[in-house]
């Protein structure tokens, strides 16, 4: 067994694990740790074919809920999600989190750059927002760098008086090569592995990646427990990852301070297996998918759609009154055979027309229901997701659907299909041959195995709040149960951020790291 001994360990590499690592070690006198599951992959290795790409994502791209119907991305490399997503860069929504301060108690958080919270000057998500946004370089790319399948959705939108707008990203130059999902071969996408991770590694920090957690270690002292370190295994570093900075084998880590930020998934999962206290039997539960429905629209001549910045347009139009965003995405061909409907010949029709489709996505902001959850399956030794649709999600998607068929005829779509084996109305499967048909969507059902909706999004698993019977952490991110033990990622939002998560985990990291820096006496550091 190999032993290690830090003041910081830090679980998990990805948005929030990477920004935590560089802004503790600012403070430049402690000893930080930094594990990851995944691999430590770098420009050299991302060669931009999907297949080989797939040891990038959490079970090699093919996670998915518990009964296989809804798959559920997430990167497991360093830099997690950062590194295989596709930029899309939302700040906080403020109202969002107004929202959580009256419902959920949380304390700080303050929008306002003047603000002090806890004290702590600078201290404001609005301060930590901006200094995440200037190193990673968010930015809304000219106009060059939006492509024919964004320029689609932007024309559909303009002529039926709904608003497009402009995405932000977080690039830096990019040659629009269009593979940021395979990860970036240039580095200019502003992941954190090439940013937060690479100034945190400068200053010290250990990183060691290929290193499964399989449990934190949680001690009784003085009649509390306490997180005193993890245990877990170093596995052999997978061909085309960096070496590693200890040898393969058990490995224990004894640190000071635990922070937990292995993602929605993960997290609940590694807290429910090391017996973190759950005496209102809420870890897990309440998970947040962000469900998404591709639109498929056929056209009459070939578009540029798996080259330029896949993502550049977007709506919120519906935002306020019905929580769903159009977002333009197209995924290449692998992936997106997964999403074109059918099977045989007509599946087969459908993606010899690949270079002939416009794609974008309905995002639906989910809401809560405890039954949606992530658990550890002690038999299989594996995290199981478990989600379903409500019934007033279903509406609002229904609604969101036949907004999104009406924009992609707009666009110029000769037919638009949903990826759905459903009959609905009249028609046998949703293939759209007019507009006048796209309100045959208020009749899907969005059963599983016959509609695919996708995620990329989980969220809210190990949720914050200031009442216990709420939440696992509270305003500072610290476990009500156990004593020196930090849960910072996607897993401690209450409910839906709002909009695609990045940027807002990213602040709350930067928020939590510079609140910690300031707080060291709080931990014994
Ligand atoms: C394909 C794709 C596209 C996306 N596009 C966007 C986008 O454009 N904009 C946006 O805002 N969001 C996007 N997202 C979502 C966003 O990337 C995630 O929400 C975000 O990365 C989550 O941050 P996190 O810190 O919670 O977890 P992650 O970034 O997932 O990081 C968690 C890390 O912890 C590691 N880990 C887990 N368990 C353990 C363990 N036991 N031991 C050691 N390590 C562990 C994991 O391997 C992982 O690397 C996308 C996601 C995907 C997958
Ligand atoms: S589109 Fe731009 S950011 Fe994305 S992988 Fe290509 S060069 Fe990198």
């Amino acid at each position: 067994m190999n032993r290690l001994v830090c003041d910081v360990l830090i679980i998990g590499s990805g948005a929030a694990g990477g920004v935590l690592a560089a802004t503790l070690s600012e403070s430049g006198n402690k000893r930080i740790i930094l594990v990851e599951k995944g691999g430590h992959f770098t420009h050299e290795f991302f060669n931009q074919n999907e297949l080989d790409m797939r040891v990038l994502y959490a079970e090699a791209g093919q996670r998915a809920t518990a009964d296989g119907a809804i798959p559920v991305r997430g990167g497991e490399c360093v830099g997690g999600g950062t590194t295989v997503n596709v930029a899309l860069s939302f700040d906080p929504i403020a109202g969002v989190w107004e929202g959580w301060k009256r419902d959920f108690g949380l304390t700080g958080f303050s929008f306002d750059e003047t603000a002090r919270d806890y004290g702590i000057a600078d201290l404001s998500l609005a301060v930590a927002t901006r200094e995440v946004r200037r190193r990673v370089n968010v930015h809304a790319p000219p106009d060059d760098q939006v492509n024919d399948n964004n320029r689609l959705l932007a024309g559909g939108c303009a002529s039926l008086g709904i608003t497009a707008r402009r995405f932000e990203l977080n690039m830096r130059d990019c040659i629009g090569c269009g593979y940021c999902a395979e990860g970036c071969a240039y580095d200019r996408k502003q992941g954190t592995m090439i940013t937060f991770i690479a100034d945190a590694l400068a200053r010290g920090v250990q990183l060691i990646h290929h290193c499964e957690i399989a449990q934190l270690l949680l001690e009784e002292r003085a009649g509390r427990r306490v997180a005193v370190g993890a245990r877990g295994v170093v596995h052999a570093t997978t061909p085309g990852s960096r070496p590693n900075s200890v040898a393969s084998g058990p490995l224990e880590i004894r640190a000071g301070l635990v922070i937990l930020c292995g993602g929605a998934v993960q997290s609940p999962a590694l807290l429910l297996r090391s017996g973190h206290p759950d005496p209102h039997g809420i870890i897990g539960r309440g998970l947040i998918l962000h469900p998404s429905l591709p639109i498929l629209g056929l056209m009459d001549h070939d578009i540029v759609n798996y080259r330029g910045i896949s993502g550049s347009i977007y709506s919120d139009h519906f935002y306020r009154s019905h929580g769903f965003y159009f977002e333009c995405l197209f995924g290449h061909p692998l992936y997106a055979s997964v999403v074109f409907p059918g099977i045989g010949a007509d599946h087969f029709d459908l993606m010899l027309g690949f270079s002939r489709t416009a794609a974008f996505g309905v995002m639906l902001v989910d809401s809560v229901d405890k039954a949606n959850r992530v658990e550890w399956d002690r038999i299989h030794q594996r995290a199981v997701i478990h989600y379903r649709l409500t019934a007033p999600d279903k509406e609002r998607l229904r609604f969101a659907a036949t907004k999104a068929v009406e924009v992609m005829f707009a666009a110029g779509a000769r037919e638009v299909l949903l990826p759905s084996q459903e009959p609905i109305g009249a028609l046998p499967t949703p293939r759209f041959r007019a507009p006048a048909e796209a309100s045959a969507c208020s009749e899907l059902q969005f059963q599983p195995y016959m509609t695919t909706v996708t995620s990329a999004h989980c969220q809210s698993t190990v949720k914050m709040a200031e009442d216990p019977r709420l939440g696992v952490v509270n305003s500072r991110s610290e476990s009500h149960d156990v004593v020196n033990l930090l849960i910072c990622d996607s897993s401690v939002f209450p409910t839906s951020c709002g909009a695609n998560p990045m940027i807002s985990i990213m602040a709350m990291a930067r928020y939590q790291g510079r609140r910690v820096v300031a707080e060291w006496s709080r931990y014994g550091l």
